[in-house]
């Protein structure tokens, strides 16, 4: 085979063309006609195969020139793949442990190659079974902060960062899929669109909603302009992977530099779905009250960890060009760092709310739903638990600069719910 043009993956030629990769033979046995291979992509992008050999097993993940789940009318190039990987190199050195290890890259084929995660399942999944895992709130938080503060100009050398920030400039396609589907789309009666029937008057009151309209392209305004550091891109609950005792954060080929506070308001938006979601998975009124107060525990614990340890590594590895210590400490003034610390921080908060307000939107009005609430089969119960949600959303998006704790916003819910 022309190794130089891309062809399609199938379990049937997995073996024979990856059976002479040095670094998978090691991992997983050198005989590839002993390797089993199943397709497991339940992603709306990518085909994911599990490769299983004698020794060992390995996931392979390929980008294919369009969107798999619309097909080939949808054009997206392969370089996300390229771009997944990069991403995957470094958040595996600021926050070790947390993604898959990699064990091989194919750009011209759109290949990442890296560690099978097992036995761990999707937390989306986990949840909706209304499982509770102990350790996610302080994960999830550590991995925000350490990414997020390690991509940016607070701790970058400003060669290495300027150099970085072009290389993934380039994944606009990826980009304007966010661009559009979440900040935009939602807010008006864009093609793609679908929402559960019940709605309508949610839908229409939207359409009339300045204030939520507004708020939406300010924060799509930040999220195109603010080029703050290395984004995940994609943080929701479908892009972790756990067991009770791991948590691991895949898929990021929406990587690029963008505005800390995205990946935060993303990965808790889909937590106040998840929450609002949990109603409509109960067979006697009540049942997941445990889980609903889990949920919003779950929420604090991220904020207050990615909080923690932002302002941990404020003060331990401020090394980049922002807020240099011989303004602040070295002159004798460590309060001066405290004070910027605690603007950097509020600025991240209330931008989280818009973001978060505007996930909630678009998971619920837009083209990508989530299976928290797709799995309700009734669609009186699911709209009830989408109407809630969005009930929030609004609320945390429009009213962002005046919500000032997660306690508030704990009792707002609950309120709803
Ligand atoms: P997409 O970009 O298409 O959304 P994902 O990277 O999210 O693809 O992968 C799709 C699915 O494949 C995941 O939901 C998960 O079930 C499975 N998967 C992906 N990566 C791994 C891995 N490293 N180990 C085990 N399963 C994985
Ligand atoms: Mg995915
Ligand atoms: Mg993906
Ligand atoms: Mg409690």
């Amino acid at each position: 085979m022309d190794s130089q043009t891309f062809q399609a993956l199938t379990p049937e030629t997995l073996p024979a063309r990856l059976g002479g990769n040095e670094v998978l033979k090691a991992k997983i046995g050198p005989d590839a006609s002993r390797w089993s291979v199943r397709e497991v992509g339940d992603g709306n992008l990518n085909l994911v195969f599990i490769v299983e050999g004698t020794s060992g097993a390995a996931v392979v993940k390929q980008a294919l020139p369009y969107v798999r789940l619309v097909g080939e009318s949808w054009p997206l190039p392969l370089k996300r793949s390229f771009f997944e990987y990069h991403a995957l190199t470094r958040q595996a050195a600021r926050d070790p442990g947390m993604v898959p290890e990699i064990y091989h890259f194919d750009g011209t084929q759109a290949i990442i190659v890296m560690e099978y995660l097992t036995p761990h399942v999707i937390l989306r999944r986990a949840l909706i079974e209304g499982r509770q895992l102990p350790k996610i709130g302080r994960d999830l938080g550590l991995f925000l902060a350490r990414t997020l503060f390690r991509g940016s100009d607070l701790s970058m050398e400003a060669r290495a960062r300027k150099e970085d920030l072009a290389l993934f400039a380039d994944n606009v396609e990826l980009c304007d899929i966010t661009e559009n589907l979440v900040f935009s789309d939602p807010y008006f009666e864009a093609e793609l669109n679908r929402h559960t029937p019940e709605l309508d008057d949610i839908v229409a009151d939207l359409r009339s909603d300045r204030d939520m309209k507004v708020t939406a392209q300010i924060m799509k305004h930040k999220f195109a302009a603010s080029a703050e550091t290395l984004l995940h891109g994609d943080l929701h609950t479908g892009s972790v992977m756990v067991t009770a005792e791991n948590t691991r954060v895949i898929d990021p080929e929406f990587a690029f530099y963008g505005p800390m506070a995205f990946d935060v308001g993303m990965l808790l938006a889909n937590f106040w779905m998840s929450y609002f979601s949990q109603s409509g998975h109960e067979t006697a009124k009540g049942e997941r009250d445990g889980m609903r107060d889990y949920l919003l525990d779950v929420i604090e614990e991220i904020w207050a960890t990615f909080r923690t340890e932002f302002a941990h590594l404020w003060r331990t590895e401020r090394k980049g060009i922002l807020y240099q210590a011989s303004l602040f400490e070295k002159r004798g003034d460590p309060l001066a760092s405290e004070q910027a610390l605690n603007g950097v921080i509020a600025d991240i908060w209330t931008d989280m709310l818009g973001f978060a307000g505007v996930e909630m939107h678009r998971r619920i009005l837009g083209l990508a739903h989530n299976a928290d609430f797709e799995t309700i089969a009734d669609t009186g119960r699911r709209a009830a638990c989408e109407r809630k949600a969005l009930k929030l959303g609004r609320h945390l998006a429009v009213n962002r600069r005046s919500i000032h704790s997660l306690a508030d916003i704990r009792a707002t819910a609950e309120l709803l719910e």
